[in-house]
């Protein structure tokens, strides 16, 4: 039985049966899910997100794995700049769960940049690159590598609004988010074909360790608290921040069935920022 019984009023659910009650939905059941740039942040709060839909979820990082989260997740290590290594994830999630639904490209790193691009180190921009864009085509390439065959599949991207607009003071890393952007729509092109959908999350800007080691640097000594709320502020949505909870909302729509026929798009996540900028696309 599903229940044991405490009183006459009060039941309590035998654990097999908790998970399907814990579940906020099961839009993912039966899903296998990869994720890069798991160990923190965004990524780490959508595999949360994903596993308590009913999908089952590797975390690819190069930090440290982050800790159980469960039977339906694993963790892999995972440098995105090494193609073997995205390759070697992508297959270690066939092996351990059969097969692989959902691809997201997500880790990426914001490589401080002068305010002058005359200024500008070139190995800082190799290395944003390398990261924030080859590691997301080599994440593409190999998730296509598996899904092809099944002729249906998700891919997923972290952009950003700095890839759409000007004015963020980021030569590296709006180039590296504006590039996330325009290949999601190339691959989209190709892989509609497969069965395969792409699209991509542009995020605003949100208090995560990647955002807080950057902003740090620039208010030394500024009490972390106070820089988490100047980094919320930024939002033009009135009572709201952006959180790694509303990526992970977008994300878990794009890869259900729910977005069945949302492919080649940029989901912009930034509570009217860039609209309040007027300076979209
Ligand atoms: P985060 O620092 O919390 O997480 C980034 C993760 O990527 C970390 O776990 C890190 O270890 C991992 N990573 C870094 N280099 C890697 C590599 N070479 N190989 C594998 N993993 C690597 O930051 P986050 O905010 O969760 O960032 C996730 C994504 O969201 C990034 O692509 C970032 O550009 C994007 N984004 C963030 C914001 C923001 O304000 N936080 C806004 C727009 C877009």
């Amino acid at each position: 039985t599903p229940f044991r019984k405490l009183s006459a009023s009060r039941v309590l659910l035998t654990p097999p049966f908790q998970r399907w009650f814990s579940q906020e939905t099961s839009k993912l059941e039966g899903k296998v899910a990869l994720i890069t740039g798991a160990a923190s942040g965004i990524g780490k709060e959508t595999a949360i997100k994903f596993i308590n839909n009913g999908a089952k979820v590797v975390l690819a990082d190069i930090q440290a794995d982050p800790g159980r989260l469960g039977p339906n997740a694993a963790f892999v290590p995972c440098d995105v700049t090494k193609e073997s290594d995205i390759s070697d994830a992508v297959d270690f999630a066939v092996s351990e769960f059969g097969h692989l639904d959902i691809m997201y490209n997500n880790a990426g790193i914001a490589c401080r940049t002068p305010p002058s691009i005359v200024d500008l180190d070139m190995a800082t921009f190799d290395r944003t690159m390398a990261i924030n864009v080859r590691g997301v085509v080599a994440g593409i390439k190999h998730g296509a590598r598996v899904m092809i065959p099944r002729q249906r599949g998700c891919i997923l991207c972290t952009a950003s609004v700095t890839g759409m607009m000007g004015g963020l003071a980021q030569h590296a890393y709006s180039v590296s988010k504006s590039g996330v952007i325009g290949v999601v729509r190339s691959m989209a092109s190709e892989m509609c074909k497969h069965g395969i959908r792409v699209n991509c999350i542009s995020p605003m800007a949100i208090p995560t360790p990647f955002v807080m080691d950057e902003i740090r640097e620039y208010y030394p000594g500024v009490d972390p608290g106070r820089l988490a709320k100047m980094v919320s502020d930024f939002s033009a949505l009135k009572g709201a921040a952006c959180e790694p909870s509303d990526i992970a909302n977008a994300a878990l729509f794009l890869a259900s069935d729910d977005a069945k026929f949302v492919s080649g798009h940029n989901l912009v996540v930034d509570g009217a920022f860039t609209a309040f900028k007027n300076l979209t696309l």
